[in-house]
């Protein structure tokens, strides 16, 4: 069905209400047209209105159709604007009704309305039919007005949402992009835009714009007096505080006054004459970015509900795509920090496209390469690389084509050795792909390694070096070994110079050219260290190092001083050396030559190196000077094990330190009893101490009484001493001594004897008679009788020691040989001493050599006499027992401690007067006796007690 109706849009005179009454009414279309929700007006030809239904008038905020027909024209005009589709007043030519009225065709448009005074915008599809006459005038014009207020609210919004949409995806730049949000809302949606966003905890406005430029400066001004940051109740920083968007439908009203700091405050605000506003925050993943305000004012219109929530949507889009700008910006900071990185990496980092082409390289490669890094864009890998393309280049083919990395390869760039030094590098090659995964080229990681090569060179030549020389304990062997350890590794020549004898003398001399080592060989072997000693004496002198990189004319100068041949040494060619100590211990031992053909061969590292090789020879020949020296401290320590003297040493703090084999031996002590202990408790008695003068000292062994001599010597550690058994030397001393005083007593009574009788008989004036004559011949012939026993005996005891006495064994009668001595003895036998002899009848016969049995008869009994003195018995007794017969002389005398029952039969042995009551002697019988016995295969013994008597006894075989 069409129904039209007309929109009176300009009735200057009035219509007059039924003045021409719209044919409508009177057929009860009235109420049907009244009850249709599409507005419908009939116009007559002049504009007027003619019939408007209830929807019509509800479009421009009138109750009812008849309200609106009974409204003049300029009553009508102050209820509301008529605007276009660009929101801008719409001239009244340009209205559908107006145009079917000059064309007299029906035609349409969408008009806007903008009901005063709120400012509320309805707009209205308006299609407008001519109602024509029969002769072609056009009557009426039916207006149907449909109201499509809601749909294009919906339009327009869903066109925000897009083209702000499009606006964000535009830029990344934020403010750029606030400042085309504002553009792009003002005026479509309001009458103006302020974007703030929260920045580092402050506020700060990025946008701001408005319809009207002076507006604009209004709003700046009032922005900049008034910032919404200082002001808690400003509704920008309700929102930001709430996180809830803000809505005032009505600013004229309450709002302002609210928001207002003062009174000037509020003066700017009514000059801005905003009509409502909204604040809705800009939110995204939980932070709180910022606000969007959104106000109107100038153009009437109100925010509602559904600009809120259309608010709220650009905010939450506009919010998410400040955040991913902001990450966007923070990944393009990360990116920019990390093509910093990737430009001043210390490692060398490329990358190339599938065609080995240079895209892109950092400083540190382009250092490599010698060339700039721009000047690599684009060049082929091959081009660059030089001589490692054949190397490089089917490597970088691999990983391309297996889409597989190549980590931690090591190349040499032999090219640089001619340098002096060959360089080192550690490389990874890996694909670079797409977020797909394709390989779209490959990237590079190179990094020099040749400080780190160099100083595992060094570790590793050190290593070695200590392990060459700890093996070795001489000296010259060891500077050989450096000598090789040096060459060819170090240096292409090398000698070693140690100190001997007052100059330097070459010991090693090493070359890595075969046919260089005998020219290195005839230089000088001795370089002097007194007067103008040359610079290898110097180094050694001043225990410096002397790094010559390129050797001086004056260095050939000196040697040839020195006796060189200088085409020799040109023939060696050395360009450059290093001389360095040989140190150990504080001590210069001697120098180490490292030379190289080569100029500017050796630099500080190297030196290093040489000074670090030498230190260890130092150490290594300082240690096998140490182990001679103790090999020969060993050796005399094992001298002492085996000398014959006692020898121990004592510390400063008195303890022993060493006790040998021969001082346990002599003295009895074991080693363990005396080392460790203090000399004082351990040497109880010992003259320590006491200077460096021999001391002769008695000490009590285990075996008997010890008589030792001790010497001491200082030494830097305490005293060493040295002892020796003197027992027995002290021994024939005290026999000498003893024989002195017994014999020369012994001899000088008989002379003194003889001497006095012949003395007398030579008298003329003494007249003797016979008998006194006799007598005194008597006491000669008797005294020297005595003499010679004297003499015989000591002559006897010294054929007995050196064993020129011999006995001669026969068949002897031994009772008859008995009788025989005692009855000589018998002869002068003191008056108060009874001599018996107890022998069987007949015999008995042993073997004994007659004049030595007689001899020992003859002592024993002579003893037992002679140590009788008071008398009494003395038995000779034989007895012949088991094949042997038993001779036993017994008496009652003075007897014998038993302590003495050894030493009676040493040579001059006597006891002690007062045991002996001073009986004369020569302490020689016993002992003859003894040896004669024991030549004639007995054993003489002594059972006695002080007091009681004696008996000496003995046996031999029979006959
Ligand atoms: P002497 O010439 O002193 O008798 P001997 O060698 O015969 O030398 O004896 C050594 C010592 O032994 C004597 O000096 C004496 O002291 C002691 N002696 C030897 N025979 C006896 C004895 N029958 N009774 C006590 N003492 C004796």
């Amino acid at each position: 069905m069409t129904i039209a109706l007309a929109l009176g849009e300009n009735q200057e005179q009035d219509s007059g209400g039924d003045g021409a009454a719209f044919p409508a009414r009177g057929v009860g279309l009235d109420a049907v047209l009244g009850s249709i929700g599409d507005g419908i007006t009939a116009q007559r030809a002049d504009g007027s209105l003619a019939y408007a239904n209830d929807a019509a008038a509800r479009l421009l905020g009138l109750e009812s159709g008849d309200e609106l027909l009974g409204l003049s024209g300029v009553e009508l005009m102050q209820r509301f604007l008529v605007i276009g589709e660009d929101r801008e007043l719409l001239p009244a030519d340009k209205l559908p009704n107006r145009r079917a009225i000059a064309s007299g065709r029906p035609e349409e448009g969408l008009v806007g309305y903008r009901l005063l005074p709120d400012g509320e915008e309805r707009w209205s599809f308006v299609r407008s039919t001519p109602i024509v006459s029969t002769e072609g005038a056009v009557e009426h014009v039916i207006n149907v007005i449909q109201d499509v207020t809601s749909e294009r609210a919906a339009h327009e919004r869903a066109r925000l949402v897009d083209e702000t949409g499009a606006v964000f995806a535009a830029s990344i730049d934020i403010e750029a992009t606030f400042d085309a949000l504002a553009e792009l809302l003002v005026p479509r949606f309001a009458d103006y835009c302020i974007v703030d966003m929260v920045d580092d905890g402050r506020l700060r406005q990025v946008a701001i714009s408005h319809r009207t430029p002076e507006r604009e400066q209004l709003l700046r001004e009032l922005r900049e007096r008034y910032p919404p940051g200082a002001n808690p109740a400003h509704p920008v920083s309700e929102v930001l505080s709430t996180g809830e968007p803000y809505l005032v439908e009505d600013a004229r009203v309450e709002a302002l006054s609210h928001a207002a700091v003062d009174e000037e405050h509020l003066a700017l605000y009514r000059r801005l004459e905003a009509m409502s506003y909204i604040v809705v925050p800009l939110e995204a993943r939980g932070r709180m970015l910022g606000t969007i305000s959104l106000g109107t004012g100038e153009s009437g219109r109100r925010f509602g509900e559904l600009d809120l929530a259309l608010a709220i949507e650009l905010a939450r889009r506009a919010a998410l795509a400040i955040d991913n700008a902001l990450l966007f910006g923070a990944a393009q900071q990360s990116y920019a920090q990390l093509d910093t990185l990737l430009v001043s990496a210390p490692v060398g980092i490329g990358f190339w496209d599938r065609d080995l082409r240079f895209v892109r390289v950092n400083d540190a490669l382009a250092t490599i390469n010698g060339i700039p890094p721009e000047e690599h864009v684009g060049r082929d890998l091959a081009d660059v690389v030089g001589e490692l393309g054949p190397v490089l280049v089917p490597l970088y083919r691999r990983v391309l084509e297996t889409g597989e990395p190549v980590v931690h390869t090591e190349s040499t760039d032999d090219a640089a050795l001619q340098m002096g030094e060959r360089r080192h590098w550690l490389s990874s090659y890996y694909p670079v792909r797409t977020p797909d995964g394709e390989v779209i080229g490959i990237g590079a990681v190179i990094m020099e390694i040749t400080d780190r090569k160099r100083a595992d060179d060094r570790l590793r030549l050190l290593a070695e070096a200590g392990e060459l020389f700890s093996t070795s304990l001489d000296q010259d062997e060891i500077a050989s070994r450096i000598a090789h350890v040096g060459v060819p590794r170090l240096a292409d020549t090398c000698n070693i110079f140690l100190l001997r004898d007052g100059v330097l003398a070459r010991v090693a001399c090493v070359s890595a050219d075969p046919e260089v080592q005998p020219l290195l060989e005839s230089l000088p072997t001795t370089f002097a260290l007194a007067g103008d000693s040359g610079r290898i004496a110097r180094v050694f002198q001043a225990s410096e190092p002397l790094l010559l990189r390129s050797l001086p004319e004056e260095y050939l100068d000196e040697l040839e001083r020195f006796g060189a041949d200088r085409p020799t040494f040109e023939r060696i060619g050395t360009r450059s050396l290093m001389l360095v100590p040989i140190v150990a211990r504080g001590q210069t031992l001697g120098i180490l030559t490292l030379g190289s053909r080569l100029p500017e061969r050796f630099d500080e590292h190297d030196l290093d190196l040489a000074q670090e090789l030498a230190g260890r020879a130092g150490v290594a020949m300082d240690n096998a000077r140490l182990v001679e020296e103790l090999r020969r401290r060993a050796q005399s320590a094992q001298a002492l094990e085996f000398v014959g003297d006692g020898v121990f040493l004592v510390g400063r703090d008195g303890v022993v330190l060493l006790w040998n084999p021969a001082a346990a031996r002599i003295t009895g002590l074991p080693e363990e009893r005396i080392v460790g202990s203090p000399a004082s408790d351990a040497l109880l008695g010992w003259p320590l101490g006491q200077g460096e003068r021999p001391q002769t000292f008695p000490v009590d062994a285990p075996h008997g009484e010890l008589w030792l001599s001790l010497t001491a010597a200082e030494f830097p550690h305490g005293t060493v001493y040295a002892f020796r058994d003197l027992t027995e030397e002290r021994a024939v001393e005290q026999l000498k001594s003893d024989f002195v005083s017994t014999v020369s007593h012994e001899l000088r009574t008989p002379l003194a004897a003889i001497y006095g009788a012949a003395m007398t008989l030579q008298r003329s004036d003494v007249e003797l008679n016979d008998v006194q004559e006799a007598g005194m011949l008597g006491v000669i012939s008797g005294e020297s009788e005595r003499l010679a026993r004297i003499v015989n005996d000591i002559l006897l005891a010294s054929r007995l020691d050196s064993g020129a006495a011999t006995v001669e064994i026969s068949r002897t009668d031994a009772g008859e040989l008995a009788r025989g001595v005692l009855a000589a003895a018998e002869a002068h036998l003191p008056a108060d001493v009874e001599l018996v002899l107890s022998v069987p009848e007949r015999g008995p016969q042993v073997a004994a050599d007659p004049d030595g049995l007689r001899q020992v008869l003859v002592n024993l009994v002579e003893n037992a006499v002679k140590y009788s003195p008071n008398g009494g018995r003395v038995e000779v007794e034989l007895e012949p027992t088991d094949g042997r017969v038993r001779f036993a002389v017994r008496d009652r005398g003075l007897g014998i401690p038993a302590s003495e029952h050894e030493r009676i039969f040493e040579k001059f042995f006597r006891l002690d007067p007062n045991l002996s009551r001073g009986v004369g002697g020569t302490g020689l019988g016993l002992y003859i006796s003894r040896e004669i016995v024991r030549r004639m295969g007995g054993r003489i013994r002594v059972e006695s007690e002080p007091g009681r008597g004696s008996t000496f006894s003995f046996e031999l075989p029979l006959a």
